[in-house]
């Protein structure tokens, strides 16, 4: 058999379906569907897009047969209207509409009112009794035509301002002026005959061909420009970004016109099964009486709610479809429920009356936001539509992130005054007062204020005033700074690289785009879109816990996931955050943070700068008891669950970064020679800190500092032991290479806890494990698993030292990187699974081959990145760790893996 090219739909019939979307594209299987469904359809055709294809392959040529078939199918199109194409006494008029496989609104063209002659329009006049609407159909067909077919389609580039169409509407006020009238339903049908006059002969002067005046000529000529379109610069810049393959194509869809601008009785609209912003469970959508489709997308005029259920405030006085045309909207109703039933999905549709009989011209699975997209899932699954599997697939976990943090009361950031944009790193939204230091965002905290800070940039020193502050501005840096990063950790909203902003902390000033803005002024923060606001804008807050839509699909989440979530926090706050988020235990508690508090860091400058072991014990064993109560914080906090701490991992030059005036301060404080103590300080610094003394390295050359540790932790868990709390500790010493390294570690920590346990007499679980995070780790797990109890994957600085790329560096050069695709996408954010991923799989067989029941998780960035964690799930991890804000994220990505995969 050959290749049918033609695919006829109409009348309760159709060649295609819906499942046919790759050949038909999306529209034209639709269109298909619903002639299926015995839904009223105009009659029309599709052309498939294997001719786009052969149209591409063969130097812009129509395959052998493609013209017979189109005949054919046009024929029984004019049968089931009675209508002939390009008759002069009863013309069909029909419409030539792009359509790809996925949805790729307004990329492409589409042109109406085609077969359109000055022989053809006495008959439409004749038919329709309405010589005005005529004249104005046809001047639409010049304009669209000579725009899309005549001048895009033929590589036409006109001079600014001088394309066909701004000229033929330049034509048109003019004509309006000369009138003098406002709008152009006032001209008279007189005055639009000698407008099409008028276009002709500018159309043919501009672009030096006549408006063709052969219906089948057009016909071709459209069907023609939207294969062209397939190749706009518009089209091909849409398909890079949403990732679509050049080699697709578009189908070709002509399709019998139908007028919503006939009078009184016609309308046309656009509506959503569901409201798309709330996902509420209601048919929602506007209409405009007298108009055609275009006239309701465009904006061009305000239209109508469809339904007396969709009136807001600002809509009551308008009149509803429901109000207007009652019989046809029940009819539009029952559709719109049919074809919802039938998708099992909430659709998009567009629809047109004309003269008083219903018309629907397309259908498409609707685009909606994160709170509506779970609330549709979780209310179809429960009414049976679909089941817990597809709901959990309707949901892109990225969504879910809109539940998670206030968000700027989206109706009063319509009229606020924009201050300047910078990158969205840290999302939601955040009001408060500009202050300019981490000290003065802490202090005003405590008294109640509200505040952001802003900064040029941030250092680890910060951290304290970007805990206190509602979010944080700075001038600097990219979406991986340190202000981005730990914003995200927080879920705090958070803009960065905000380069208009002109600091001046001296005078606590700061002046951006003319306005100049002090200390204890408010601004408003859209992380989210990285957009900054003068002035205080409402905020308004999620509330998860309440969500009972969510509450269900992260029920389902926890019945169809196999995977562990856990997450990285390092205070009992963020801990308990988690863990209302639905966190399994702590993958990641980081020590270092604890140490940047005003109050302990000068023992731990104190311990760093010390001579000998006796006085860095001296030292180190001050800072015990603030780290065990830290650990019976965190630990309570997760009563029941595990919890993974990680011994001290940063080089310790970072903990004594100082100015002059703080070495001074120092040196009177300990008592050491200022000359003294910088030596000391200089001496810890390392060229490659990233690969210098820390990790492991840093508990073996001063057992002191894991000794401490492990007995904060020991001490911690004896005692909340002793109350009845169950906890499970489990000791991480981190950047191990070997297993003589870890062994070293291990012992000291063992020794401890028995100490611990004989001293407070009593006896209590905890495991040691180590972070994988070096590629020799992953080459040697088998020997690392003899005494390591669990794995967690550092698969940050995993892959820095894979790659040989320092994370701290990469904006110089990942930029070119992903232009020039060298990388796919940035490695620290979505694990490479072609590289990286190997020594993860790699580690995880060898540690099970020595220790079967090896508890292994992952604990990097990646462990909240929803790509990553299918790769976890099917290399077999127990568990993922996130930030407390991605846990929701990661327990969802973690239920689709599991669906996809298994
Ligand atoms: P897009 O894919 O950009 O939405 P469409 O092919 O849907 O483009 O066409 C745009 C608009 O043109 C439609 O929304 C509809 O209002 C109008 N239109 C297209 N075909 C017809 C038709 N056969 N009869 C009436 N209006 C039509
Ligand atoms: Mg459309
Ligand atoms: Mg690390």
């Amino acid at each position: 058999m050959s290749t049918k090219y033609v695919y006829f739909f109409g009348d309760g019939k159709a060649d295609g379906k819906a499942e046919m979307k790759n050949l038909l594209g999306g529209k034209g299987a639709n269109l298909a569907e619903m002639s299926n469904l015995g839904v009223p359809v105009p009659p029309g055709f599709t052309i498939t897009t294997d001719v786009c294809t052969y149209y591409y392959d063969n130097g812009k040529k129509y395959p052998n047969g493609l013209d017979a078939e189109v005949k054919e199918s046009l024929k029984k199109v004019e049968e089931v209207m009675g209508t002939k194409f390009g008759d002069p006494s009863n013309p069909l008029l029909v419409s030539i509409r792009s359509g790809a496989r996925q949805s790729m609104p307004g990329m492409m063209e589409t042109v109406l009112n085609v077969g359109l002659t000055s022989n053809t329009i006495k008959g439409l006049i004749e038919k329709t009794n309405n010589e005005r609407f005529a004249y104005d159909a046809y001047r639409r067909l010049i304009t669209m035509y000579s725009d899309v077919v005549m001048e895009k389609s033929a590589g036409i580039e006109p001079a600014e301002g001088m394309a066909i169409r701004e000229q033929l509407e330049h034509e048109l006020e003019k004509m309006k002026k000369d009138r003098n009238v406002q709008a152009d339903t006032e001209l008279t049908a007189e005055d639009l005959k000698e407008l099409v006059t008028i276009y002709k002969k500018k159309v043919k002067d501009t672009l030096g061909k006549d408006f063709p005046d052969d219906a089948m000529e057009q016909l071709w000529g459209g069907i023609g420009a939207v294969f062209q379109s397939w190749n706009g610069k518009r089209a091909i810049n849409y398909r890079k970004i949403e990732g679509i393959p050049d080699e697709w194509g578009t189908a070709v869809n002509v399709q019998t016109m139908v007028f919503g601008n006939m009078g009184d009785s016609s309308a046309t609209g656009v509506a959503f099964t569901r409201n798309p912003a709330t996902g509420e469970n209601v048919f929602f959508g506007e209409w405009l009486p007298n108009a055609q489709g275009e006239d309701v997308v465009a904006g061009t005029r305000t239209p109508n709610p469809i339904n007396e259920d969709g009136k807001t405030e600002d809509t009551k006085h308008l009149d509803s479809l429901e109000s207007k045309m009652p019989e046809l909207y029940k009819q539009l109703d029952a559709i719109q429920k049919k074809l919802e039933n039938h998708y099992h999905d909430m659709q998009d549709i567009e629809f047109t009356i004309q003269d008083g009989r219903l018309w629907m011209l397309q259908t498409r699975t609707g685009k909606r936001t994160g709170p509506a997209a779970v609330r549709m899932a979780a209310e179809m699954c429960n009414a049976g539509l679909i089941d817990e599997k597809t709901a959990l697939m309707r949901v892109k976990p990225s969504q879910l992130d809109e539940f998670l943090h206030p968000m700027v009361d989206p109706e009063e950031e319509k009229t606020a005054l924009e201050l300047a944009k910078g990158l969205p790193a840290g999302p939601g939204g955040g009001h408060g007062m500009i202050v300019f230091t981490a000290d003065d965002a802490a202090e005003w905290a405590k008294k109640g204020k509200q505040v952001i800070l802003v900064r040029n940039e941030t250092s680890p020193e910060d951290v304290h005033g970007m805990h206190a502050a509602e979010a944080i501005l700075t001038a600097k840096g990219g979406m991986t700074s340190h202000a981005a990063l730990v914003a995200r950790g927080w879920g705090k909203c958070c803009i960065v690289g905000c380069s208009a902003l002109d600091i001046d902390v001296a005078s606590k000033k700061l002046s951006v785009n003319g306005e100049v803005l002090k200390e204890g002024d408010w601004i408003t923060l859209n992380g989210t879109k990285g957009r900054v606001y003068k002035g205080k804008l409402p905020l308004v807050e999620p509330d998860l816990e309440r969500n009972e839509f969510y509450s269900s699909l992260m029920n389902w989440a926890d019945k169809h996931r196999k995977l562990g979530v856990r997450t990285n926090a390092d205070s009992p706050a963020d801990a308990a955050q988690a863990r209302a988020f639905g966190a399994e235990g702590i993958g990641l508690c980081r020590t270092e943070h604890m140490f940047f508090d005003p109050k302990r860091i000068s023992a731990m400058r104190e311990m760093i700068v010390a001579e000998n072991e006796e006085n860095r014990r001296k030292a180190i064993m001050k800072l015990l008891p603030y780290q065990r109560e830290d650990f019976m914080g965190i630990l309570k906090a997760m009563e029941g669950l595990p919890v993974t701490i990680r011994l001290l991992d940063p080089p310790l030059h970072e903990f004594v970064t100082l100015d002059d005036k703080q070495v001074k301060e120092l040196s009177a404080e300990l008592g050491i020679k200022e000359s003294d103590l910088k030596a000391r300080i200089n001496s810890l610094h390392e060229l490659n800190p990233m690969l210098g003394h820390r990790g492991c390295r840093l508990g073996i050359a001063y057992p002191e500092i894991t000794e401490m540790q492990a007995r904060a932790i020991f001490e911690a868990t004896a005692d909340l032991t002793s109350q009845g709390v169950k906890v499970f500790p489990e000791v991480m010493v981190p950047l191990v290479g070997s297993s003589n390294e870890f062994e070293n570690q291990r012992e000291l920590i063992v020794k401890t806890a028995d100490e611990v346990q004989k001293e407070k007499n009593v006896k209590f679980d905890y495991l040691v494990g180590t972070m994988i995070e070096l590629p020799r780790a992953c080459l040697v797990a088998n020997e690392i698993a003899k005494t390591a109890e669990f794995f967690s994957f550092g698969t940050n600085d995993l892959t820095q030292t894979t790659f040989g790329f320092s994370r701290d560096d990469i904006g110089g050069f990942l930029p070119k990187y992903l232009d020039h695709k060298i990388l796919p996408e940035d490695p620290f954010q979505s694990l490479d699974q072609n590289g990286v991923g190997q020594l993860v799989a790699m580690g995880v067989d060898k540690g099970r081959q020595t220790r079967k029941d090896i508890k292994i998780g992952i604990c990097g960035e990646h462990g909240g990145d929803p790509a990553s964690i299918d790769f976890c799930h099917r290399t077999g991890l127990n568990y993922v760790s996130c930030s407390p804000f991605r846990v929701p994220i990661a327990l969802l990505a973690a239920a689709q893996a599991a669906i996809e995969n298994d």
